[in-house]
Parts: C-alpha cells; structure tokens; sequence
C-alpha cells in the first residue's frame, strides 16, 4: 500500500527517521507502576498486531477512546491537550482512492532511540520489552520525543486533577502508549489492552496481544501464518508493535 496519502502529522513521524523501576509511591496508597522487574519475565516479549484488514475508522476511534478513558488523556470540557498515546493514522492510494485506518502508539521498540537519548534513565525499556516513561524522575526535556521516528509521545503542558491510579499523569513530563502495563502485570499473557478490548468483537481479533517470544502463543502463530509488518523497518529499531494489511 503506498504512503502517499498519509496523513500529514504521521507523515513527519515516518519521516523523522532496562533500566530497574522500583515500585514507587506517587501519594499514599497510588503506586507508579507495580515494579516491572518483579513482575516481568525476560523470556518475554510482549507485542500487539494489528490487523488492519479488520478495522474501519470508527475501530480505530474507538481504540483512541477507549485508550483515553482507560488512562484520563481524555479532555471533556473542550479545553486543549496534546496527549497523544494513541492516534490515528490514515494510509490512502492516491490513485485509487482506498483508504486505511490504523491506531498509531508507541510501537515498544526492541533498540528504542527513546531510551538512548533520555539524560536521566527516565525512559526506559523492562525486560519483558515495554517501553515506559517514569514520571518521578522524567525533567520534561522531550528528547525522547525527538528521538521518537514514529511520533509516539506527548508531553503535559497543562495541570492536572483527578488523575488514574493506573496512569498517574502529571504535568511537564512525557507520556506514551503503555500496552496498557497494569492490565499485563495483572493478567499475564491472557491480558487485553483497552484498545483491543474495544475492538474485538463477536470473536474477531483485530488486535492481538501476546508473548512474541513464545512460538505457541497465538500472535506468533498468526505472524506465522500470515506475516506482519514492522513500521519502518529499515531503522532496526524491530518494534514490538506490527501490523497486517497493510
Ligand atoms: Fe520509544 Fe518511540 Fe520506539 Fe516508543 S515508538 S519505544 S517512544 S522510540
Ligand atoms: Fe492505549 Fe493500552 Fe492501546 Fe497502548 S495498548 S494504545 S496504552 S489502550
């Protein structure tokens, strides 16, 4: 599928190019994020694919809602917010006209530039491959964000209340799409992110998340079946995220 119709905001983002967490405390009783290296295994990589095949644009709205609610980035009273943990993302054939939609997140890069450039260890990659950010020592440099090719964070500019215990947001740091960690360190490898969650109806799986490790688990043997596509691939950054379709 040709790219030439990709939206102008995803277009500059596919042009542009482990360190420990403790378990923190953010206010009595609200935890960061329950230690990823307690929790996960580095026999693990977790991933997402995506088929696209399955999707329409109100899927893809849905997943960005559902990923919204699930963390608070959602604005209701019309005020202005970059969050951005998911968006979507257009790919039209400029000569037939036939249009794709994908949700665009953090794609949990296996050699992430996002990690490399972070001055203070803030950005940082557990050993089951998530790529997170911590808010308690993240100085709000946006490096990270430069360095990201595919346009994936988002930095609070604006205060904040009322935040998720599951997402503690907060203002003047960088934020990214999570695979919805809380889920995953509750649920192991039956977990569903929001996103999926919204999506997969009626037993189809339009987006599917798993171990990438482990041959046996099902994202494996549909990658195995039927391939999957690594966002530029040719930057060898071998995201965790991959799509059909497309
Ligand atoms: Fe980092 Fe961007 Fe890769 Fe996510 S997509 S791991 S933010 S470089
Ligand atoms: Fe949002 Fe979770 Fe989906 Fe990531 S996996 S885009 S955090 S809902």
């Amino acid at each position: 599928m040709p790219t030439d119709g990709l939206q102008q905001t995803s277009r500059r983002g596919f042009l542009k190019g482990a360190a420990a967490l403790a378990t923190t405390l953010v206010a009595p009783g609200v935890l960061l994020y329950r230690s990823g290296q307690a929790s996960a295994s580095a026999d693990r990589r977790w991933g997402l694919l995506i088929d696209t095949n399955q999707l329409t644009e109100e899927d893809v709205d849905a997943c960005v809602g559902a990923c919204q609610r699930e963390h608070g980035w959602q604005v209701e009273d019309g005020s202005r917010t970059d969050a951005q943990w998911v968006r979507k993302v257009r790919l039209e054939d400029r000569e037939s006209g036939h249009r794709i939609f994908l949700p665009m997140m953090c794609q949990h890069c296996e050699s992430p530039p996002c990690v490399d450039v972070c001055p203070t260890g803030a950005s940082f990659k557990r050993v089951d491959g998530i790529v997170l950010v911590n808010k308690h020592t993240c100085i709000g440099c946006r490096y990270c964000m430069m360095a990201c090719p595919y346009k994936a964070r988002s930095f609070i500019h604006e205060t904040l209340k009322d935040q998720l215990p599951v997402a503690p947001r907060g203002k003047g740091t960088v934020e990214s799409c999570t695979m919805c960690v809380h889920r995953i360190d509750r649920d192991g490898a039956s977990a569903v992110p929001a996103c999926a969650e919204a999506v997969n109806r009626d037993g189809r799986k339009a987006i599917l998340f798993g171990d990438l490790n482990d041959p046996q688990s099902e994202i494996s043997q549909r990658l195995r079946e039927l391939g999957g596509t690594r966002l530029r691939a040719d930057m060898g950054l071998n995201p965790g995220v991959r799509y059909q379709g497309l």
